[in-house]
C-alpha cells in the first residue's frame, strides 16, 4: 500500500494548474497569482513625512533642548496630497508638513509636532534631531521594476492592498476550480426530513462543501447516489459533466454495495493512480482521473477524482490531506501542502504498526512556552466530534507502535481556511 507521502505525490503530478484570469480588486482575496507582482514605481513614490511635525535643517535644532528651545520662523504648510510650490528652508527657517504630505529636498529631518511649540508665525524647537527623522525615503520599500511577490503566492488582504497601492484595478490571478460533492448510501437522509429505523442524517456533502467554501471556492454541487452501480455512475457522470474536481464520499472500501471504484474504472473509464493508502483514517481512498477531449482545446481537459470513505471524520482527514493540496496546485500555489509542524506530546500514544495515524489533536501553548499538543476525546473515524475540536492533525509515524509523553511530534495545523 502507498505511504502517505507517496499518495500525496502522486496526486501533486497528476494536478494541472488552470488557465488565468483578471480579477478585480474586490474579489482578489484567497486567490493565487498567476505573475509576479512587480513594482510599477518607487514605494514610497516621494520624499513624505512619517508624522505630522516640522521641517528643520539639523543644524538649526542641533543644540535644542527642553529647556533651551530652538525658535524657528515658520514660512509654510504643507498638506497630504499637495504638489504646489515647494519651500527651500534656509537657516532658521522651518515648514510645517503633514503625516503623508511630501518632504521638500532641502529639509533634512521632521520633528514631531510634540516636540514643538507653534505661536504667531514662529516655531520652537526643544529636541534634536537626525538626519532623515521621520521622513519616509523614495524607493525605501521598494525600487521601480523590483519583484514584490512571485506568482503562486495566496492574496490576503495586505497583497491586495500592495496590488491596489500599485494602482491595479484588476490583477492576474489562477482560475477557480469548479468543485463537485457526490455521497453515496441508502442509509442517508437530508437534514429536516424526518429519519426512519437505520437511516442517519446525511452530513459530509454538508461537511464537504464547507471544506470547499472555506477555502474561498465557489459553492460546489452536491449530488446524493443511493447504493447501486447505475445510480452511482450516473451521479458520476452528471458530477463530470459539471466539475473539474469531483469528491465523493462513501461507498469506496470492499463492501457489497461499495459501487465508487467499478463505476468510475469500468463505466467511466477513468484511469485510476492510486486506491488505499497506509493510513488511519482513510485507507480506502481512491484517486483517479478522466481527460476529456474539449473541441477547440488543445489539451484535453482533466478532471481528478477522489473517492473519500463515508465515515464523517475520515473524509474530512482525507480532504485535508490530499483534496485541498489538490485544489491549491490547481489554482497555481507555490505550497500546496501544509507545512508541517511540531508540539510536545502531553499523554502517550499507541498503536498498531503499518499505517500512519493522523491522531486529531488540540496544539497550545505550555506554561514553560513550548508548543504542546494532546489528542482530542473521541478518536474513532466516526466521531466527528474529536475532529470538531481539534486544531492539527498528530503524524503518528507508520511503522511506530508507542510514542511517549514528552517527545516531539509533527503535525499539521487543521486550519481550513488556508
Ligand atoms: P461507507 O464508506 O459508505 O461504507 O460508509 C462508512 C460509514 O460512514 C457508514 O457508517 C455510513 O453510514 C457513514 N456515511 C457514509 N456517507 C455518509 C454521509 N454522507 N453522511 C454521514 N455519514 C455517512
Ligand atoms: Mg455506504
Amino acid at each position: 500500500m502507498l505511504t502517505y507521502a507517496e499518495a500525496l505525490e502522486k496526486v501533486l503530478s497528476t494536478v494541472r494548474q488552470l488557465p488565468a484570469e483578471d480579477v478585480a480588486l474586490e474579489d482578489l482575496c484567497d486567490r493565487f497569482l498567476s505573475a509576479p507582482v512587480q513594482a510599477a514605481f518607487d514605494l514610497p513614490r516621494f520624499d513624505n513625512s512619517a508624522v505630522d511635525g516640522f521641517g528643520v535643517l539639523l543644524s538649526d535644532v542641533s543644540a535644542a533642548t527642553e529647556s533651551s528651545a530652538a525658535h524657528l520662523v515658520l514660512i509654510d504648510t504643507i498638506h497630504a496630497g499637495e504638489s504646489g510650490s515647494v519651500p527651500v528652508l534656509a537657516r532658521g527657517q522651518t515648514v510645517k508638513i503633514l503625516t503623508g504630505a511630501p518632504v521638500p529636498p532641502s529639509v533634512e529631518a521632521v520633528i514631531m509636532r510634540e516636540f514643538c511649540d507653534e505661536e504667531n508665525g514662529a516655531v520652537s524647537v526643544k529636541t534634536q534631531a537626525t538626519a532623515s527623522e521621520n521622513i519616509r525615503r523614495k524607493g525605501d520599500e521598494v525600487k521601480q521594476g523590483q519583484e514584490v511577490l512571485p506568482a503562486g503566492v495566496q492574496v490576503t488582504p495586505p497583497v491586495v492592498g500592495l496590488i491596489a497601492s500599485f494602482g491595479h484595478e484588476r490583477f492576474s490571478v489562477t482560475k477557480q476550480p469548479r468543485v463537485a460533492v457526490v455521497v453515496t448510501g441508502d442509509e442517508l437522509v437530508k437534514p429536516g426530513d424526518s429519519l426512519k429505523d437505520g437511516q442517519i442524517f446525511e452530513s459530509n456533502s454538508f461537511a464537504l462543501a464547507a471544506a470547499v467554501k472555506a477555502m474561498g471556492l465557489p459553492r460546489c454541487m452536491t449530488i446524493h447516489a443511493l447504493d447501486s452501480r447505475e445510480a452511482t455512475t450516473s451521479a458520476f457522470q452528471q458530477a463530470i459533466e459539471q466539475a473539474d474536481v469531483i469528491i465523493s464520499a462513501g461507498g469506496v472500501s470492499v463492501g457489497e454495495h461499495d459501487y465508487v471504484k467499478v463505476a468510475l474504472e469500468e463505466d467511466l473509464k477513468a484511469q485510476t493512480v492510486f486506491w488505499r493508502i497506509a493510513i488511519k483514517p482513510g485507507k480506502p481512498v481512491y484517486f483517479g482521473f478522466i481527460d476529456q477531449q474539449i473541441d477547440g482545446e488543445a489539451r484535453p481537459q482533466r478532471k481528478l477524482i477522489f473517492g473519500l470513505p463515508g465515515n464523517p471524520v475520515s473524509a474530512l482527514v482525507t480532504f485535508n490531506l490530499f483534496v485541498k493540496p489538490a485544489l491549491r496546485k490547481m489554482q497555481g500555489a507555490a505550497e500546496p501542502a501544509k507545512m508541517p509542524w511540531a508540539g510536545v506530546l502531553e499523554s502517550d500514544l499507541k498503536k498498531k504498526p503499518g499505517r500512519m495515524d493522523f491522531v486529531r489533536g488540540i496544539l497550545g501553548c505550555s506554561p514553560a512556552g513550548a508548543l504542546s499538543v494532546s489528542p482530542t476525546r473521541g478518536q474513532d473515524s466516526h466521531m466527528l466530534s474529536g475532529l470538531a475540536k481539534a486544531n492539527c492533525l498528530i503524524q503518528f509515524p507508520a511503522d511506530s507502535e508507542r510514542i511517549a509523553k514528552g517527545q516531539c511530534i509533527q503535525l499539521e495545523l487543521l486550519d481550513w481556511r488556508s
